[in-house]
């Protein structure tokens, strides 16, 4: 019955120095957002308590009305929202849906085709280190160099020497729409499973603003943290019976235990939020927002990979400023604000340097930034950039002094998590 804060002081510190974090500094992370109370509440609650093994109306235990409840909450809101026959929502996180996908549907040793990391794919569509890599026999496509493109060339010349079992079509920083309709035929062609990973753009598919994988891939997974602004978590869904059955195996008892019953009550929360006219309005900003950053960017000599952004999220190829994305990312965190380094296509420097920083509006959108302070931030990103260069990394504290001091306002201005 103790508070937190007297029951551990040292964890209670760690979460306050977080809460100060998120309310004084611009989130530029483009898989991060910032979540309601009623989330929070959600998955802070007494859920976590029950063992709840099977599913809704099948469980193990006994004590399973209440997570019964939620999870059926859960499972037709995600139905209603992408339009979709079937939803687990399981799934403990996006990886988690993804090697649940792989479990039903392949054997270890199958071949599978998703976009190489270098090119803005995700770990679990095949990527050497991990278990997708290491499991399958996994062919990687990329973008083209002149456009940064899917190159759909290579997918289906690839697709024909491979004969995959899955294509995989979805990324972390790809900052365009992708062809599913294409995607679809090249799949077609050669006998193949289209899976859609829309874990970045979910928010945007949920609110009418992106293409819907719907009608083209066989299965689809999501987080539920990103743009759908959820707790933490994964998803997968279809419109196809047969595949649904061997996800729900696939899920439990293939490759997880218990639910986290009070992460489902937040992911019941988060998609009843999305359903409401508001969230309409939110996807419209954040894709506006991200436009508005990247080409404000752009305007202060960054490149920005395939010329722009249709989404949540921009690639920002720091190489016309002679600049590391390492050094980048650091001194801007230095003066308050946060996104990652990352990779730009074909870069020529490797993973812990990179040419280049993502940058994503979907937290900043939450608390309220519009186009107008989206530009003031691309000014403040780009004051830092330009002061790296003649400073360097180690010299460029009173830059990211002042610059904190213009972040530090405009977050006054636009509170979060208040009372
Ligand atoms: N799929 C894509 C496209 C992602 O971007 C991510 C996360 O970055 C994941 C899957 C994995 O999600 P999680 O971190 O919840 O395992």
């Amino acid at each position: 019955t103790r508070e937190l804060a007297d029951a551990d002081p040292a964890v209670d510190a760690a979460i306050h120095a977080e809460l100060r974090r998120e309310q004084q500094q611009i989130e530029l992370i483009a898989s991060e957002n910032i979540v309601s109370k009623a989330v929070l509440e959600a998955q802070g609650s007494v859920l976590t308590n029950k063992y709840a093994e099977g599913y809704p109306g099948r469980r193990y235990y006994q004590g399973c009305g209440p997570s019964d409840s939620v999870e059926t909450l859960a499972i037709e809101r995600a139905k209603q929202l992408f339009g979709c026959g079937f939803a687990n929502v399981q799934p403990h996180s996006g990886a988690q849906a993804n090697g649940a996908v792989m479990m039903a549907l392949l054997k270890p040793g199958d071949t599978i085709m998703g976009m190489s990391l270098a090119a803005g794919g995700h770990l679990t569509h095949g990527a050497p280190p991990a278990q997708s890599g290491k499991w399958f026999d996994a062919v990687q496509y990329g973008v083209r160099p002149d456009d940064h493109l899917v190159d759909f060339d290579e997918v289906e010349r690839l697709a024909k020497e491979h004969q995959p079992k899955m294509i995989i079509a979805g990324g972390s920083a790809y900052p365009r729409h992708l062809d599913f309709a294409r995607f679809r035929q090249i799949a077609d062609e050669v006998g193949a499973i289209l899976f859609v990973d829309m874990a970045h753009f979910a928010g945007l598919v949920a609110a009418g603003e992106h293409p819907s994988p719907f009608g083209h891939a066989h299965v689809v997974t999501t987080t539920t943290h990103k743009t759908l602004r959820g707790p933490r978590g994964g998803m997968v869904l279809t419109d196809d019976e047969a595949i649904a059955k061997k996800i729900n195996s696939a899920v439990f008892p293939g490759l997880q235990g218990g639910p986290l019953m009070h992460v489902i009550a937040a992911k019941a929360v988060a998609f009843g939020e999305a359903l409401q006219p508001e969230f309409k309005t939110y996807a419209k900003a954040v894709i506006a927002n991200a436009q508005a950053l990247a080409n404000r960017l752009k305007e202060r000599g960054a490149d920005l990979v395939a010329g722009g952004t249709d989404t949540h999220l921009a690639l920002v190829d720091l190489r016309p400023l002679g600049l590391t994305g390492k050094d980048a990312d650091q001194s801007l965190e230095h003066a308050g604000i946060t996104c990652n380094k990352n990779g730009v296509p074909f870069d020529p420097l490797p993973p812990v340097q990179t040419s280049g920083i993502r940058v994503g509006s979907p937290a900043g959108t939450t608390r309220g930034f519009g186009v107008e302070e989206f530009r003031d931030i691309a000014d403040m990103v780009a004051d830092v950039l330009d002061g790296l260069r003649v400073n360097g990394v180690d010299n460029n504290g009173a830059i990211e002094q002042s610059v904190n001091a213009r972040v530090r306002a405009l977050c006054d201005r636009f509170p979060i998590y208040q009372g």
